[in-house]
């Protein structure tokens, strides 16, 4: 059986992945949060002496997903221990750069100060290089990067206790693109890091009805940022339960892997017990290409919504307009998410909605 957890994570993903048999768990942690919604992560294991984890995913460089686990390996009180840590750093993306620029275009990115050969490459901070001084990092890629190649079959890691991991998420070509620009995006993100938390709003631009068939019928935009195309999603397995975590992955890397893997299983479609929608429910991840590939009722957005209103409505009435009896999990009663409560809608589309207790609390999913 396993037991997906979606902490409150700010409007970031924070999730707790547990395969529970014979009396024992595995347990993966698939990023932290924002640094402000680390409490709530620290809460969650104070009760514990040293807890423990088989695994840390650290999906890509973006605050509201490394934040916390920056707090969570610095808090020596908690002392929290782990078996491998993925993450990809520059080091890992650098072999890709050569098919960009060719190796005299290397050269000459590394002679303007854009690459060296230090763990986590320019703009390194004191931030990310708490990742990598822990010591055992990528470990079951023998400290190579976690690719899903363009030939072969895709990766795929099996954990001591039989839960399997396979990645869908990045590619050669995504993690190409954000080693480019890797000191740009490490430099904001840290820049995020150290400033103080603003308190940030939500605000809404449809109010009033949805109408879920222009919505889901809008022309789609995909996500083309560097940071979330160089995303480590997952397909977590064990027996014939399996969950999608796709991080902020690019839909159309999602679609091309998926469908890989399908053709490698002779499978039409992946039935899954649940997905964690890529970049918290945004309309340009969200998208029926990939969609289309999955058999599923259990959707999890994971966002408060003060960032960039999160989850679009767009993605959700995708989601919901050519499905049945699907399930909506929210770890945030926010604007965003509460207007998919109307009674109306759910019955008209059939769906109903999840949200966790008013506590504070973090939405579980059992799945199997
Ligand atoms: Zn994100």
């Amino acid at each position: 059986m396993l037991k997906l957890e979606m902490l409150p994570a700010g409007c970031g993903d924070c999730l707790i992945l547990e395969h529970l048999h014979d009396g024992r768990s595995q347990r993966i942690l698939i990023d932290g949060g924002t640094p402000a919604s680390y409490p709530a992560l620290r809460a969650r294991f104070s009760r514990e002496i040293r807890p423990h984890f088989d695994l840390i995913v650290v999906t890509h460089v973006d605050v509201d997903h490394m934040g916390g686990i920056l707090e969570l390996l610095r808090d020596t009180t908690l002392g929290v221990t782990y078996d491998d840590l993925w993450f990809n750093g520059f080091l890992h993306m650098k072999p890709f750069l050569a098919d960009a620029l060719g190796s005299a275009g290397v050269a000459t990115f590394a002679r303007e100060g854009r690459a060296n050969d230090d763990l986590l490459g320019p703009a390194q901070g004191a931030a990310l290089a708490v990742l990598a001084k822990a010591g055992r990092w990528n470990e079951a890629f023998h400290r190579g990067p976690i690719v899903a190649l363009d030939v072969g079959v895709l990766p795929r890691i099996e954990l001591q206790g039989g839960l399997a991991l396979t990645v869908l998420s990045p590619t050669p070509a995504t993690l190409q693109k954000m080693a480019l620009v890797w000191a740009r995006e490490v430099r904001s993100a840290e820049e995020e890091l150290a400033q103080p938390v603003s308190p940030g709003g939500e605000q809404l631009d449809l109010l009033g009805g949805l109408d879920v068939k222009a919505l889901a019928s809008e022309p789609e935009h995909r996500d083309d940022a560097p940071a979330n195309g160089s995303s480590i999603a997952l397909l977590a397995e064990v027996g014939p339960h399996a969950c999608l975590l796709a991080a902020d992955a690019w839909p159309n890397v999602l679609a091309t892997t998926i469908q890989r893997l399908l053709r490698e299983r002779g499978l039409r479609r992946l039935p899954v017990g649940a997905v964690k929608l890529p970049h918290h429910g945004s309309k340009r991840n969200v998208t029926r290409d990939w969609l289309n590939l999955v058999e599923c009722s259990n959707f999890l957005i994971s966002t408060d919504g003060k960032r960039f209103r999160h989850p679009d409505a767009q993605a959700i009435a995708r989601i919901i307009y050519e499905r049945r009896d699907v399930r909506l999990h929210f770890n945030s009663a926010s604007l965003s998410a509460l207007r998919w409560q109307s009674e109306s809608l759910q019955v008209r589309y059939g769906f109903t909605t999840v949200f966790p207790g008013s506590g504070g609390e973090s939405l579980v999913l059992m799945i199997g």
